[in-house]
C-alpha cells in the first residue's frame, strides 16, 4: 500500500516538466491526483484546463477536483510563468502576468483548497533557486514573484496551523524541463553554479514534494527548502 493511499491531490501546472513528476509520483504512492494545464491535455489523469492567469478559472479547478474528490488533502502549487530579460523588456503587462500566475493563482488556489481540507492538509508551492539567489541579470521579476512565495507560505502556516494543515515552499533548482532545458545555451553556465555540478530530473524534485506531502511533513510547516543542487550555497 502506498504512503499516500486514500489522498486527494491537486497538481496545478502538470502537464509537462515539474508538475507532470510530481502528479506522477503523487499517483504511484496511491494518492488520486488531478491536474491543471494550459494547452497540454495530459493523457492518464484528472485533467482540468485552467490558465493560472485567471484567477477565476484558477478557483474553479479547486472547486472541482474537491468535488470530484469530495475533498482535498494536497494542493501542490506549480504552475509558473518564466519571463525574464532586461529591465526596459519587462513591462506593466509582463508584471501583471507573471505575478497573476505565480502569486495570485498560488493564493487563491491555498485560499479555496483549504476550505476542502481537513487536518493532514498540505499546501506545497514551487518556488525557485533564484528567490533569494541572484546570480544573473534579468531576474528581477520573476525573482520577486518566486520570494513572494515564501511570505506567503509562512503566513498561511501560521494560519492553518491550528488547522493542522501545513504550508511550505520547495524551491527547485535547475530542472531539465522544456522551460530550462539541460542543453540550454546557459546550461553549462547554469550547471556551473550548482555544487553538483549537473541539473536535477523533475523526479528529483517531485521526490521532495512527495516527501512533504506524506508522514515526513507532518511537522514541516512554514519552511522554504531547497532542492538545488547546491545551487544557493
Ligand atoms: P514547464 O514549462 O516544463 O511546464 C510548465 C507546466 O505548467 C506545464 O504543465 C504548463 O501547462 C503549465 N503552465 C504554464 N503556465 C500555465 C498557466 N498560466 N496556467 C496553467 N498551467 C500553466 O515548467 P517547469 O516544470 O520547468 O516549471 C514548473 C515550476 O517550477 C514553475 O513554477 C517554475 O517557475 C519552477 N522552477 C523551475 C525550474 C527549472 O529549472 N525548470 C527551476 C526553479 C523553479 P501546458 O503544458 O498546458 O503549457
Amino acid at each position: 500500500m502506498g504512503s499516500l493511499e486514500g489522498k486527494t491531490a491537486l497538481v496545478t501546472g502538470g502537464s509537462r516538466g515539474i508538475g507532470a513528476a510530481v502528479a506522477a509520483k503523487l499517483a504511484v504512492l496511491g494518492a488520486r491526483v488531478a491536474v491543471t494545464y494550459q494547452n497540454t491535455k495530459p493523457e492518464g489523469v484528472t485533467a482540468i484546463r485552467a490558465d493560472s492567469a485567471d484567477p477565476d478559472a484558477v478557483v474553479a479547478a479547486v472547486e472541482e477536483a474537491a468535488a470530484g474528490f469530495g475533498r482535498l488533502d494536497v494542493l501542490v502549487n506549480n504552475a509558473g510563468a518564466f519571463r525574464v530579460g532586461p529591465l526596459e523588456e519587462l513591462g506593466r503587462e509582463e508584471f501583471d502576468h507573471t505575478m497573476a500566475v505565480n502569486v495570485r493563482a498560488p493564493f487563491l488556489a491555498a485560499r479555496a483548497a483549504v476550505k476542502h481540507m481537513r487536518e493532514g492538509g498540505r499546501i506545497i508551492s514551487i518556488g525557485s533557486n533564484v528567490a533569494v539567489y541572484a546570480p544573473f541579470p534579468g531576474f528581477a521579476l520573476y525573482s520577486a514573484s518566486k520570494t513572494a512565495l515564501i511570505g506567503m507560505t509562512k503566513g498561511l502556516a501560521r494560519e492553518l496551523g491550528p488547522l493542522g494543515i501545513t504550508a511550505n515552499v520547495v524551491n527547485p533548482g535547475p530542472t531539465d524541463t522544456d522551460a530550462n532545458p539541460a542543453d540550454g545555451p546557459m546550461a553549462d553556465t547554469i550547471r556551473g553554479l550548482t555544487a553538483l555540478g549537473r541539473f536535477a530530473a523533475p523526479e528529483e524534485i517531485a521526490e521532495v514534494v512527495a516527501a512533504l506531502a506524506g508522514s515526513a511533513g507532518a511537522y514541516v510547516t512554514g519552511a522554504s527548502i531547497n532542492a538545488d543542487g547546491g545551487f544557493t550555497v
